[in-house]
């Protein structure tokens, strides 16, 4: 059986690796704050009995469950055959999780991070391998989302970045290739761009969060509008990725006010503290801001 460490237990880590066990890898998941790795599993063990209460899983829940372990390091990096880093949005952070990686686990492991924005080259000039170093960037929520995007850094060597590709359809999920590093890669560029007008539409008063979504549910058939997305996701990680847009040169991705810098500094950061551009209740139904 395959094996992976998961680093990083949030939002992002905890889907990844249930959907490695899911698709029957060894799992080992890490987060430096181990309180969150036990919230990630109370949280996995929940997502899969539900699944198996719908009938849409292959095996028993406890075989699925059996398949993850918690870590409180990274030493398991020196037996396994991936390492998927899911940390925190910060370039200082990864580099330092990138070099310590390089160090521990075997030199033919590949070491993947779930960036949303950060250029997979710059991660990794800080090991001895960078052909082995490629971005697998997961979209939100990871049980529910088909898609991940592969990414070559300028050193990825080709057959790492199809080894990506097979890997990432081996847990069920549709690989986009994106053959070179920019920041944001392809899909937050273009998911970006639209997000900037409607964060800035707001911002000015021309419009309410909730009437961008139902607009752009039904009037271009997306699934979710802009605000659940970015609520769903965590505002504090959207604020990091547009710091990182303006920083790499790719400002006009970026929204224009600071509308969401304000609402992190009041605690607005999404679903996961109930309250962002919507509120929550404690049984998680989203409601419009303006109704308490
Ligand atoms: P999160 O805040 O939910 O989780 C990040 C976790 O990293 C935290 O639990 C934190 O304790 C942990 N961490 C911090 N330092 C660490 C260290 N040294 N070692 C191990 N763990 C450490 O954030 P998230 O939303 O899960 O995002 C994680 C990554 O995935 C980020 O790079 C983000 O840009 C990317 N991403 C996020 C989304 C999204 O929708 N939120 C989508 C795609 C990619």
């Amino acid at each position: 059986m395959e094996k992976i460490l998961v680093v990083g237990a949030g939002f992002m880590g905890s889907g990844i690796a249930q959907v490695s066990a899911q698709s029957g890898y060894q799992v080992y998941l890490m987060d430096i704050q181990p309180a969150i790795t036990d919230r990630a599993l109370g949280n996995i063990r929940w997502s899969v009995e539900k699944l198996e209460a719908k009938g849409l899983l292959r095996e028993p829940s406890q075989k699925v469950l059996a398949r993850i372990s918690r870590e409180k390091d990274l030493s398991k990096a020196s037996e396994v055959d991936w390492v998927i880093e899911a940390a925190l949005e910060e370039e200082d952070l990864k580099r330092s999780i990138f070099q310590e990686l390089d160090r521990v686990s075997r030199s033919e492991t590949p070491l993947a991070t779930n960036t949303s924005s950060i250029p997979i080259t710059r991660l990794a000039e800080n090991t001895k391998r960078p052909e082995r170093v490629l971005g697998l960037h997961f979209f939100g929520p990871v049980p529910l989302m088909g898609l991940v995007e592969v990414v070559k850094g300028e050193k990825t060597s080709p057959k790492i970045f199809e080894r990506g590709v097979t890997f990432v359809q081996s847990l069920g999920k549709t690989p986009v290739r994106v053959q070179r590093d920019i920041p944001g890669f392809v899909m937050n560029r273009i998911f970006s761009a639209a997000f900037r007008e409607a964060a800035d539409l707001v911002d000015q008063g021309i419009v309410s969060p909730e009437d961008v979504d139902v607009g752009m549910r039904l009037g271009y058939g997306w699934n979710a509008g802009p605000f659940e997305i970015a609520d769903n996701a965590g505002l504090d990680t959207f604020v990091r990725v547009a710091q990182t847009m303006r920083a790499l040169g790719a400002a006009h991705l970026a929204p224009s006010s600071n509308l969401m810098e304000r609402m992190v500094v009041e605690g607005r950061l999404g679903r996961k503290a109930g309250k962002g551009f919507y509120r929550y209740s404690p049984e998680g139904k989203r409601l419009p801001w303006g109704n308490k």
